[in-house]
């Protein structure tokens, strides 16, 4: 069996209804480079191996419930899934030789500029990224991920010029990341962009705590409140009011 055929995954959820379009096969991969203060898969930061798993195996896993799917397809979540990108492209290479939407959920927290030829290849079997930016200050978002969103906002620009169709996620914290100026920025920078198909503003809760109690782990957000319907509406307007998507 070729290496690149064999994935580290955490887990797999049968019946996502969140992360794409449709029902979908959601394979949360193993490993991630960011230390987001709000993750609530703590447990998948580390590389070490957990599950592996073939492009095979997951393929004739999917096709178990695949009637389940007519309208969904597969996501690829993690962790973050490009820390397996030779992985990705297998696996994707297949789900979209069988005519099933591809969807991967990231971070882009190891996109290199460097590797520009395997993510080419890696966007022809993809559908659609849902593109996480969780702070456009860059200062800010060292605090809050532990480094610098210059990685993320160079794969927003990369996946522009591709014509990639994207869908932006903003987790919207109280007090650490819903600041106006920060959001307009946001904005400004997301007017930049042509693909963008959806704009989702996601209001923080603290379920993810449990897991890092469950690790022994201090939970950085302990005692900041969740995002009310209020606080999601006001950075909805700032995001989104009369912006311009890309046509489908
Ligand atoms: S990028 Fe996702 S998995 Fe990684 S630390 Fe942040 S929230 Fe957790």
């Amino acid at each position: 069996m070729k290496v690149d055929n064999v994935g580290n995954v955490h887990s797999i959820e049968t019946f996502g209804a969140f992360d794409g379009p449709g029902v979908r096969y959601i394979v949360f991969l193993q490993g991630c480079p960011f230390k987001c203060q709000f993750c609530h898969n703590r447990d998948t930061w580390s590389t070490r191996t957990n599950k592996l798993m073939s492009v095979d195996e997951i393929f004739n896993d999917f096709s178990k419930y695949k009637s389940f799917y007519k309208t969904g397809g597969i996501t690829v979540s993690g962790g973050e899934p490009l820390l397996q990108l030779p992985f990705l492209i297998e696996l994707f290479k297949k789900f979209k030789s069988e005519g099933i939407h591809t969807c991967i959920d990231t971070s882009a927290a190891c996109y290199n500029v460097r590797e520009n030829d395997k993510f080419k290849e890696l966007m022809k079997y993809t559908d659609l990224v849902l593109l996480d930016i969780k702070q456009i200050n860059d200062e800010k978002h060292k605090v809050l991920v532990g480094s610098s969103n210059k990685k993320v906002l160079d794969f927003a620009k990369f996946l522009d010029e591709l014509g990639v169709k994207v869908n932006t996620r903003h987790v919207l914290v109280p007090g650490v990341n819903d600041d106006l100026d920060d959001l307009i920025t946001l904005r400004k920078f997301l007017d930049t962009l042509n693909n963008i198909v959806k704009i989702d503003v996601l209001g923080y809760h603290s379920k993810g705590q449990i897991k890092w109690e469950q690790m022994g782990l201090t939970y950085p957000l302990d005692g900041v409140r969740e995002a009310t319907k209020d606080d999601v509406k006001i950075a909805e307007n700032i995001l989104k009011s009369g912006f311009k998507y890309m046509q489908e």
